[in-house]
């Protein structure tokens, strides 16, 4: 079998790893994308042929929003058939909600979508940008007889390849932005990339890319703490049109017993709204009924997250509510992993 230079599309987006430093203002500003190839050579000895597409306005990545998680969908929807694997160029603030986002988004993916960013601007002397441009380059072009390797949507940063709607940013500092506390890691680089086969997303690639492009905003995130009040979080609950909570409780799924917060949720329920357990621990699982303070959620239906993080939580409930999954299945639907996004 004779083996093809693999076609990638880097899409770009916006955020730091995009900007150079303006040389009279020292001010940070886009960088043209067309001057790719001229500014980063190196990328020349990469094995596969790469084309570039930019946002018309580039953001940072704390304006992002579900209309632009559907216009990288969408990009990635017409290209499909030509290109062998994607690489999108995002702001790391919101990178692990859009690449969550996409994971639902994208169902059936044969391809790689590998998400990268960086902390420091390209252009700068000591920037992670460029490592991790080039090695999500070569994550997405790797191949096995002509097949590609990865089949889901990844995030690389400093070094790792993660299933993306496993991440978190947990750093706003440090080069290793990004943790993903309850699935190993898919590919570390080192002078060797190693990749951990056993732990790839195995998707049925009998079946075509569906992209799903209906998200329900029609939700809330609410984080638990001692002193939350029922006036707070009954305004929360009657908002007009709510259809969903995620409810960040403590420790492995646990909440105050207090009367008048499970009557808030029991109703809540009751009255159609989905509400789902997920925990405010960086790692590890809700266990619902493990402490009597999580038997009594149990018993009214809430969704168990489990090992979810809170990025993919939202994005979930965003894609089943969109997909107008009947209620007797959705709680089945929730806590079962869709594209690996929970054990
Ligand atoms: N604020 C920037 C963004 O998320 C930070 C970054 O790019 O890392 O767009």
């Amino acid at each position: 079998m004779t083996k093809t230079r693999p076609n990638i599309l880097l899409i770009y987006t916006g955020g730091t790893i995009g900007m150079v430093k303006d040389f009279e203002t020292g001010a940070l500003k886009a960088f043209d994308f067309e001057n790719l190839l001229v500014r980063i050579p190196e990328i020349k000895q990469l094995d596969c042929n790469i084309e570039t597409f930019s946002f018309a306005e580039p953001i940072d990545s704390s304006n992002m929003n579900p209309v632009y998680w559907v216009e990288i969908a969408e990009i990635i929807e017409r290209n499909y058939d030509t290109f062998d694997g994607f690489v999108v160029l995002h702001g790391s603030d919101t990178m692990s909600y859009t690449a969550s986002a996409l994971s639902f988004m994208l169902e059936h993916l044969a391809k790689p979508v590998v998400f990268t960013g960086s902390q420091l601007p390209i252009g700068d002397l000591r920037t992670d940008a460029k490592e991790n441009l080039i090695t999500s380059i070569h994550v997405a072009s790797l191949q096995r007889y002509n097949k590609p390797v990865i089949k889901e949507v990844t995030l690389y940063f400093e070094y790792k390849l993660y299933r993306a709607n496993r991440t978190t940013k947990i750093n706003a500092e440090h080069f290793e932005a990004f943790a993903s506390l309850n699935y190993p890691e898919l590919v570390t680089s080192g002078v060797h990339l190693k990749v951990n086969h056993d732990y790839l997303f195995k998707p049925n690639t009998k079946k075509r890319l569906k992209v799903h492009k209906n998200l329900d905003e029609n939700i809330a995130l609410v984080k638990l703490f001692p002193g939350i009040s029922s006036p707070l979080l009954c305004s929360i609950f009657n908002t007009p049109g709510l259809k969903g909570v995620i409810l960040e409780t403590y420790g492995a799924g646990n909440c105050t017993t207090e009367n008048w917060f499970l009557n808030i949720l029991k109703e809540a329920i009751s009255n159609g709204i989905h509400v789902v357990n997920i925990t405010q621990c960086s790692g590890g699982s809700v266990l619902m009924g493990q402490y009597q303070s999580s038997e009594k959620l149990k018993k009214i239906g809430v969704i168990s997250g489990k090992d979810i993080t809170t990025e993919a939580a939202i994005c979930k409930m965003m894609y089943l509510l969109g997909q107008n999954v009947s209620s007797k299945v959705f709680k089945t639907i929730y806590e079962t992993s869709l594209r690996g996004e929970l054990t």
